[in-house]
């Protein structure tokens, strides 16, 4: 039998054959069985996108007593928001509004630099950028407290105190070998989710951090750590909602940052777009004659992928996609063409409403 090949590397490249193995291979609960449990259930949740959690039976508890919570979770100013940035950015913008969840959003700029090599001082406009794109997908700033990391002296303090909770050979465990920088970037990522438990913020309550596979070895380490300092701090375990990945528009497993064709980002202009979506990987066949007769093959298709994970809200629509590829009814011209009209109209609304968003964006950052 072949073996399932998963890989999860938080700081470089990750692909997941089978998301069902990360269940025994990271611990992580299905979140099917949980899905009755929610009001609402957000498109992510409602496709199977959104697939495990560690804990988030937790926080529809404390939601269900009227309890505070908190979503926590941030981006690296290194590029443009790309249809992964963004995705998260909906799902935060989900539990504010659905959870009534207070949001932490960090501006990952130590990690940029440690990471990346990209000085502070560049980073700052990638990040004005970048939360005017959060902003216009419909993040409220009123019960929003974003931050950079470099400016959060009680994110470095707690990335202080914990590097005495954890030793070098675990943290090689977890992330291989690294230099001393990542690993420190790893224990600062723990302080942006512990913060939201400090007194400042109103104590211990529920987190929830919504990420992609390739970051459980980062939740691993904080709850370790939650753990090891709770006589200290009080700190209730923070938890995880996770998300598959979006494939390249390639059809390769992530996309290449040399290869501009391979994803789209909310600042393409829109005929780019088109361009890049006209060029995107399918499930269609050989010919016409071929896909009229044995029908496409939507779960191989990024084009489908598209509107199952970014641009198709309604059930209804993604369905009737489905089987009309199946069917042989639909052909992948005019298929990439109505998809393609899709995003182009959706970036043209936003790239204005991100326009005026940008001084917002450099007051909340103090640029
Ligand atoms: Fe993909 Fe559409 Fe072609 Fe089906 S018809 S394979 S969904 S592009």
């Amino acid at each position: 039998m072949e073996k399932i090949k998963n890989i999860i590397d938080p700081f470089g490249t990750s692909s997941v054959e089978d998301y069902s193995h990360l269940f025994t291979e990271l611990g992580i609960q299905p979140l099917k069985p949980l899905l009755p449990k929610i009001k609402n259930p957000s498109t992510f949740m409602r496709r199977g996108i959104d697939f495990g959690h560690q804990d988030f039976d937790k926080i529809l508890e404390a939601v269900e007593k009227g309890q505070e919570v908190a979503v926590m979770s941030g981006i690296k100013p290194t590029a443009e928001f790309h249809l992964g940035s963004k995705m998260t950015a909906e799902k935060i913008i989900y539990f504010q509004k659905e959870f009534k969840a207070k949001v932490f959003y960090c501006v990952a700029d130590l990690e940029a630099y440690c990471d990346n090599d990209i000085p502070l001082d560049e980073s700052i406009q990638m990040a004005v950028d970048n939360v005017a794109d959060i902003l216009a997908l419909g993040l409220d700033a009123k019960n929003a407290y974003i931050y950079r990391q470099s400016e959060e002296k009680r994110v470095m303090n707690l990335a202080y105190i914990f590097s005495k909770g954890v030793t070098m050979n675990a943290l090689r465990g977890l992330y291989g070998k690294r230099d001393i920088g990542l690993y420190f970037s790893a224990l600062t990522q723990a302080g942006d989710i512990l913060m939201p438990q400090l007194p400042e913020f109103d104590g211990p309550k529920p987190v929830l951090v919504p990420i992609g596979a390739d970051q459980s070895p980062h939740m691993f380490l904080v709850r370790d750590l939650a753990r090891k300092f709770k006589s200290k701090f009080e700190f209730v375990l923070p938890s995880a909602i996770y998300h598959k990945f979006f494939r390249a528009l390639t059809g390769e497993a992530k996309m290449s940052k040399r290869d501009p064709m391979s994803y789209l980002t909310l600042n393409d202009k829109p005929e780019l777009a088109r361009e890049k979506i006209m060029n995107t990987f399918t499930g269609g066949r050989g010919n016409v004659e071929e896909q009229r007769r044995l029908g496409g093959e939507p779960k191989k298709c990024v084009v489908y992928e598209l509107g199952l994970f970014h641009f198709i809200e309604e059930d209804k629509k993604i369905k009737r996609i489905y089987e009309e590829c199946k069917s042989g009814e639909k052909i992948c011209g005019d298929c990439k063409k109505e998809m393609a009209d899709i995003v182009v109209e959706f970036l043209k609304k936003h790239q204005k409403k991100k326009k005026k968003m940008i001084p917002k964006a450099k007051k909340i950052l103090k640029v």
